[in-house]
């Protein structure tokens, strides 16, 4: 299959791996949004979050909670921001999941167009 992450778990392509077991790989994000920007990356070919069992999702939950006290000690980071994309705004079609710690005055900001929001009260009557 002709996928990046594929191919970085295989070691085709080169990655700055901090941590690797026999489910998934954690490597360095190619383009950072801050010191330490990692993706939690799962051995099998799982094409988005849908994909995704109970054993990796826990597994993983596991995982975050090991390392996050890492990179506040190694990094000095004061927060993190765990994040997944699905479909849209999903690069990478190989499920991943992004932990990018954060420090004081970061500046990382979730940027959207508040033009094409819609009134609360009418999301909620659409979703409830
Ligand atoms: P997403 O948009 O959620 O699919 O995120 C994909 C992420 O993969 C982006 O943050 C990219 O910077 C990162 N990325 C792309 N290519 C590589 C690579 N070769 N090694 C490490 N990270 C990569």
């Amino acid at each position: 299959m002709d996928c990046l992450f594929c191919k970085i778990i295989n070691g085709e392509i080169p990655s700055k791996t901090i941590y690797e077991d026999d489910l998934v790989k954690v490597f360095l994000d190619i383009n950072p949004n801050s010191n330490g920007h990692s993706l939690i990356v799962p051995k099998k070919h799982l094409r988005d979050f849908r994909e995704l069992d109970d054993e990796l999702l826990l597994h993983i939950h596991k995982l975050i909670n090991k390392l996050y006290p890492i990179y506040k000690e190694k990094l000095h980071c004061e927060g993190l921001t765990i994040c997944n994309n699905t479909e849209l705004g999903q690069e990478v079609k190989h499920f991943h999941v992004h932990l990018i710690p954060r420090y004081p005055n970061d500046e990382i900001k979730m940027l959207s167009n508040k033009d094409i929001l819609l009134d609360l009260d009418e999301i909620q009557s659409k979703l409830s």
